[in-house]
């Protein structure tokens, strides 16, 4: 994959999980995208269950027409059990989408309903229709099995993080799953949300920062395509340099600077003495944490992606470089 440090283009914070009163959210659109727009994000997807909010057009937000769907699982666990996905780029909601009418329900009380696909192979190829991109929203939430995500096709990535999942119930991070795939050899990419319901607890937990040359919806769903991305619940990666023998990066503040690749051969560089250092810490702020680093990471393994990690334990995520 491209490292999308390289090149032209500014970075900007982007909403891609989030719902409005349209189903079980609590803001109407125009006001999620304000809640937004006042915290610095600069695109927003809002991703109603089963509808297609269409929030006022503005200058200083790039709005990407979505919504959240369902499929029905090839393995499910428990009975009646259905997951989701995130569609981008779309330009109406189906109907009927196929699914097991079985798996179908509707929530009055919390205003939601589900419907399903009959597999995440039909839903990414209906989103790929309207011309959009799939991405399998928060695997570990839904207790999806691995294979359900190693034998299908279609999705650009999955959510390796959402805030909502870790703060309901500490099923946010996915990342277990990505490197499932990542291991296999796929190029799956990555990315972070709130999963915003309740404003004042959940919006900005987690965001996606995508990498623009302009500020079009084109070049949104572009980025989410091909993954001129990075992942983050708190630090800023300022570059990231792919050397013949490792990796450098510069960032925000870090307690740990690591490269995860298949099997066990991740490596990582930490503050202070007390660990292993497999690299060297090149820059620190007043504060002792790192800055920048460089971490050992032979060019041969199968994928190598960065995480950085900052004094409060909050993490942002490359995708495989
Ligand atoms: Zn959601």
């Amino acid at each position: 994959m491209s490292n999308p440090f390289e090149g032209s283009g500014r970075w900007v914070k982007a909403a891609l999980h989030t719902h409005s009163t349209l189903s079980d959210g609590t803001l109407v659109p125009d006001r999620l995208v304000q809640a937004y727009a006042e915290v610095g994000f600069g695109v927003v997807a809002i991703t109603d269950h089963w509808r297609l909010a269409k929030p006022r057009e503005r200058d200083d937000v790039v709005l990407v027409p979505a919504a959240e769907l369902g499929f029905d699982m090839r393995y499910p666990r428990y009975p009646r059990q259905s997951a989701e996905f995130l569609a981008y780029g779309i330009h109406d909601i189906p109907e009927d989408p196929g699914g097991d009418r079985s798996n179908w329900y509707s929530n009055a009380e919390d205003n939601y309903e589900v419907r399903t696909f009959p597999s995440l192979e039909a839903g990414c190829a209906w989103t790929a229709e309207q011309g959009g991109v799939a991405y399998v929203a928060h695997p570990y939430w839904n207790q999806l099995t691995e294979a359900e995500l190693v034998e299908a096709s279609g999705f650009a990535g999955i959510e390796v993080f959402n805030g909502s999942a870790e703060t309901e119930c500490g099923r946010g991070d996915s990342s277990p799953w990505w490197d499932s795939l990542l291991g296999d050899g796929r190029a799956v990419l990555g990315i972070a949300t709130d999963d915003q319901h309740y404003p004042l607890f959940d919006l900005g937990r987690a965001w996606t920062m995508l990498h623009m040359t302009e500020p079009t919806v084109e070049e949104a769903l572009s980025a989410l395509r091909d993954g001129a991305t990075y992942m983050s619940e708190g630090p800023l990666i300022h570059d990231v340099i792919v050397h013949p023998d490792g990796i450098e990066v510069r960032c925000s503040g870090a307690r740990d600077v690591r490269v995860q690749t298949e099997e066990e051969w991740g490596a990582g560089v930490a503050v202070g003495h007390g660990g292993r250092r497999q690299g060297r810490v090149l820059a620190t702020d007043d504060a002792g944490l790192i800055t920048g680093a460089f971490v050992e990471a032979d060019p041969g393994r199968r994928y190598r992606r960065v995480v950085v990690v900052d004094a409060q334990g909050r993490r942002a995520w490359t995708n495989p470089l």
